[in-house]
């Protein structure tokens, strides 16, 4: 496992991309500074003009906007409204009621309250939750299902309501290194069916499982056709403004009414207290993905942190440490009550997932680290 050597970002990350020792994410972190955020935003808005279809007289919305209960949501209805002057309607994949947080159900109220027109599409259930432990089975990953559903609900309904303009927050390409979604510039989403969420064992594993169509249909992205005929564009924002990261958006929406949760890095592992607000289940993901590939979620913000200058690479470390992996049993409980799988079950489909080159996995419980934080190892 090899480091970048700016961030801590490692080799084996999907679709990471290094060059001369350094991540894709840093490189464009020290390549973006040339463009002042003010000419990004220009850029943007010449190309929303470009893909604008004359609705406004027909009285449709101009766009949509797919948000969840977290935190980026909230920054960018507000965005998309007030600075771009655009009618949003915002789109919601909901979670079903058994996986949903309180928290999460209390901030898009928030966002409805703010006068925004908002469409929430939950999945069947029963089926979500046998989906989910397909999915953990299957992919090692808790959330795989919940992920197509709410990367694919958002197009689906935009085709369904004939909106052409399509606005998500970060780029994944940029922010975490992913670089099969790069797209033909920075605000470019329409390579975001590359994620490989979403294309890892296609669809037939969820067909073969889900008999009636309609239930299944929930979980696929459009096809490309389908994006072609309406002239569907997706733009992610977050190239647009300078001070775009998980802290900002965090403290705008904390200052506009959403809930947070101050003092859960233990429990969660989450050191922002911001990210996963509306579900828990994504924070076993991230503990699955630090047992998969040698970094959790404390390495990507540290890593934002670090390319922002707010951090050295050194404090990143001592953080990463302390972090990475952390989810609790109360988490991980509540996951297996909503599967109907006891804990021993859970540990043995979770360990079946573990790079054994990178931790000791000895019976059922926790694996145990081999390597050390932000040095090259071998494996
Ligand atoms: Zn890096």
């Amino acid at each position: 496992m090899k480091y970048c050597k700016t961030c801590l970002t490692t080799d084996l990350r999907p679709n990471a991309q290094f060059s001369g020792g350094i991540c894709i994410a840093c490189r464009y972190a020290t390549t973006s500074s040339n463009g002042s955020s003010s000419l990004k935003l220009r850029q943007l808005e010449e190309l929303i003009a470009a893909a604008k279809k004359k609705q406004r007289s027909k009285g449709s919305y101009d766009c949509i906007v797919g948000v969840s209960g977290g935190k980026d949501s909230t920054r960018q209805a507000h965005w998309v409204r007030d600075r771009l002057g655009l009618r949003p309607l915002l789109v919601c994949a909901a979670y079903p009621p058994k996986q949903m947080s309180d928290i999460g159900a209390e901030n898009l109220s928030n966002l409805i309250s703010m006068g925004f027109d908002l469409m929430a599409v939950t999945p069947a259930p029963k089926t979500a939750a046998s989906l989910a432990l397909e999915s953990f089975e299957k992919f090692g990953n808790v959330c795989k299902s919940t992920e197509m559903s709410l990367f694919s609900t958002v197009p689906r309904l935009a085709i369904e309501h004939g909106v052409n303009m399509i606005f998500w927050g970060e780029n994944p390409a940029l922010q975490v290194g992913d670089s099969a979604v790069e797209g033909v510039d920075e605000f470019d989403g329409n390579n975001l069916r590359k994620l490989n969420t979403l294309t890892e064992g296609g669809n037939d594993w969820i067909t073969s499982f889900v008999t009636e169509s309609y239930k299944a249909k929930h979980y696929f992205y459009p096809g490309e056709i389908q994006f072609k005929r309406k002239k569907i564009k997706i733009f992610y924002l977050g190239a647009a403004w300078d001070d775009w990261s998980n802290e900002q958006n965090s403290t705008y929406a904390a200052l506009q009414g959403l809930t947070l949760r101050p003092g859960d890095e233990v429990e969660t592992g989450d050191i922002s207290n911001a990210s996963m607000l509306d579900e828990e289940f994504t924070n076993i993901n991230m503990m699955l993905k630090y047992y998969k590939f040698g970094f959790g979620r404390a390495t990507d913000l540290v890593n934002e942190k670090i390319r922002g200058g707010e951090l050295s690479r050194e404090e990143g470390v001592e953080i990463v440490k302390k972090y990475d992996g952390v989810c609790s049993d109360r988490i991980i409980n509540g996951f297996c009550d909503y599967v109907g799988i006891d804990n021993n079950r859970f540990w043995t489909i979770a360990n079946k997932w573990v790079n054994v080159d990178l931790f000791d996995v000895s019976g059922i419980g926790r694996p145990q680290p081999k390597f050390v934080v932000g040095v090259d190892s071998e494996s």
